[in-house]
């Protein structure tokens, strides 16, 4: 039988979303959509889309929900979607949420479970500092937690390491704020009315979190 997840994973800023959606999107083949890559790469590219978002990533504050839904759309409707797929830091308001919900319906699928990965604030900051992302691969690692073989070089892909320039102080407690604000309040409350949230300790390495993560959706770690 196969093994289908769809789940979306929430929770702060340097939480471990991206690095436990990269742990189910290995393990299920499941499709990662990360609303911040997304964007990243769209400033990149500078395109239309980037130029918008630009001014609010560096501030830390949200990108507009129509940009957001729009770009969702786009991604969620492709075809290897239909067999799973993880969502990782979207949906982060509620017009969002409700946006997902819509969007599902018209593709004839169903949210299985909200993983919700809570950690301290004093944590977010550690972890934020120390993150570096492979440019090429999009593969996380830490400087202190998890650091690759060779310093700036991923084990993977031989690719560059690089630091998110929004992972600084002032935008770190700005981006810790936007959360507690907008996003936290309503999302948990809303999917844990709906019976979908799983609340998980986002505290311990990455395997022990992944442990976690897969216990709390009924799947083997193996
Ligand atoms: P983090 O790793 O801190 O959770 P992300 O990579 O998910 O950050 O997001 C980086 C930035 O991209 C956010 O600070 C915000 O400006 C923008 N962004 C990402 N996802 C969303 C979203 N769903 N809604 C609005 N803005 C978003
Ligand atoms: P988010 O997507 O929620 O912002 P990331 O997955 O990018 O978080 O993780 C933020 C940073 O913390 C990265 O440098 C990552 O390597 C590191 N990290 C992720 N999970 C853990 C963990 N369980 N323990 C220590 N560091 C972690
Ligand atoms: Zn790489």
């Amino acid at each position: 039988m196969s093994v289908t997840v769809r789940v979306v994973v929430l929770g702060p800023p340097g939480a471990g979303k991206g690095t436990q959606a990269m742990f189910l999107k290995e393990r299920f083949g499941a499709c990662h959509i990360s609303t911040g890559d997304m964007l990243r790469k769209a400033v990149n590219d500078q395109s239309p889309l980037g130029i918008k978002a630009m001014q609010y990533m560096e501030k830390g504050k949200l990108v507009s929900d129509n940009l957001i839904l729009e770009l969702m759309g786009e991604h969620l409707s492709q075809e290897n979607c239909k067999y799973g797929f993880v969502l990782d830091g979207f949906p982060r308001t509620r017009p969002q949420a409700l946006g997902l919900e819509k969007l599902l319906r018209n593709l004839g699928l169903q949210l299985d479970r909200v993983v919700f990965l809570n950690i301290p604030r004093d944590a977010i900051i550690r972890r934020l500092a120390g993150r570096r992302t492979c440019e090429k691969c999009g593969t996380l690692y830490h400087l202190v937690f998890d650091p690759s073989s060779k310093e700036g070089v991923c084990d993977r892909c031989h690719g560059v390491l690089y630091q998110r320039s929004d992972d600084t102080e002032d935008t770190i407690a700005a981006r810790y704020d936007v959360y507690k604000t907008q996003t936290a309040p309503f999302m948990i409350d809303y999917y844990r009315k709906g019976g979908l949230l799983q609340e998980i300790d986002g505290m311990g390495n990455p395997d022990e979190v992944k442990g976690r993560v897969f216990q709390a959706l009924g799947l083997d770690v193996a």
